[in-house]
Parts: structure tokens; sequence; C-alpha cells
């Protein structure tokens, strides 16, 4: 692609650089920033770069938060003991929206991946077994992507805190396989945390 300008050229590479963005489309959306009034885009920048700089990731859970300790973990509504674990945050948002759950969340960051280089000290799962191990935690959900990466993650942490008091259950797998979690739509999800089944039966099965 030849540009007639340096600008637009780097503000093109940048763009491209997002996933599912090619350089013709990374073209249209600058050449359409172009056209919208500077202050627009002015603001997209300035959201953008505020986000990136001020957002923060709470210390207990690990979810998005604009605070150190997110709203979830903070809310005297829900219930302290149960913990769903969930992959990233997205997954959190789309239980959140099913309104089934009143317990805490922990995400990891990811699942354990050897394929991809991911192993168990690059996600968040040492400060989940804390948890387990100072008794703050009666049941953990796994509420994973059921796929080998989400089964490996689910019985890598279950090893680690079988020893533990604790209640382990994974969300009823209506949702097809290969599906993530997030695409799920709200009842499926919803009820498939509450039918919840005890994880060691997933073994089984
Ligand atoms: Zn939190």
């Amino acid at each position: 692609m030849e540009f007639s300008s340096k600008l637009l050229e780097n503000a093109v590479n940048q763009v491209s650089q997002l996933p599912g963005i090619g350089k013709r489309t990374a073209l249209r959306l600058v050449l359409h920033l172009l056209r919208q009034p500077a202050e627009q885009t002015n603001q997209l920048v300035q959201s953008l770069g505020k986000m990136r700089n001020e957002l923060k990731f709470c210390k207990s859970c690990h979810n998005i938060s604009d605070v150190d300790l997110c709203e979830i973990c903070s809310s005297h509504k829900r219930d302290k003991d149960i913990i769903c674990v969930v992959e990233d945050v997205r997954d959190v948002m789309a239980i959140e929206n099913t309104s089934s759950f009143k317990g805490l969340y922990h995400v990891l960051g990811g699942k354990i991946s050897p394929m991809d280089g991911i192993g168990p000290h690059d996600l968040n799962i040492n400060s989940l077994i804390e948890k387990v191990k100072t008794n703050q935690v009666k049941e953990l959900i796994f509420a994973l992507s059921p796929t080998i990466e989400g089964d490996t993650t689910n019985f890598y942490i279950f090893k680690q805190i079988k020893e533990y008091n604790v209640e382990t259950s994974t969300i009823a797998r209506g949702i097809s396989v290969g599906d993530e979690l997030e695409y799920a739509d709200e009842i499926t999800l919803g009820r498939s945390i509450l039918n919840r089944i005890p994880f060691e039966n997933s073994l089984k099965a």
C-alpha cells in the first residue's frame, strides 16, 4: 500500500495491529476519523489513553476495576465464600448479566496451554490457592470454557486444593464444546450455574 503521507501511513500501521483489522480496514477507519470533527477523534484517543493508564486489576479477584478492590469483591450483598473461577473479564461480564450468581469471582487471566507456552505461573492461580489455604472459600465453581486447555486448568487447580476442605463444582456442560463462555446465551448460562455439578462427577463423565 502506497501512502501520500507518512502521518497517514503511521496511523494505518498502528490501527492494523488490532486483532481482525487488516490494512484496508485500518485505512477505512483512519479516513473515517479524519472526516470526523477533530474534537471527537481527540476524545477517542484520550479515553483510550486514560483507560490504558488508569485502569486497575482488583487486588483480590483480578477483575478489571477503577479502584483497588472491585465493586463485586467489596459488596456486602455477595457470598464471599463461593468463588467462581473464570478465564477472563468477559466471563465475569457474561455471568453477571445472568443475575444468577451472587458469589465472588477469580479471574485467572487465561488457561494453561503448553502449546502456547502458558504455564500455571503465568496465570493468577497462586492467589486462588492462597484463598483456599487460608479458609476463605467454601466452594469453588469452575467456569472455564470446555476445551482441553480449560479441562487441564481445572484439573491442575483441583489437584492443588484437594487436601483442603473445599467443595468443587463445575458449571453444567449444556454449553456445546468449543463455544466460548461469553457467547452462551444468558438463560443457558444462568441455568448451568444454578445446576452445577460436583467437579469429581465431571471427571467420570
Ligand atoms: Zn474483585
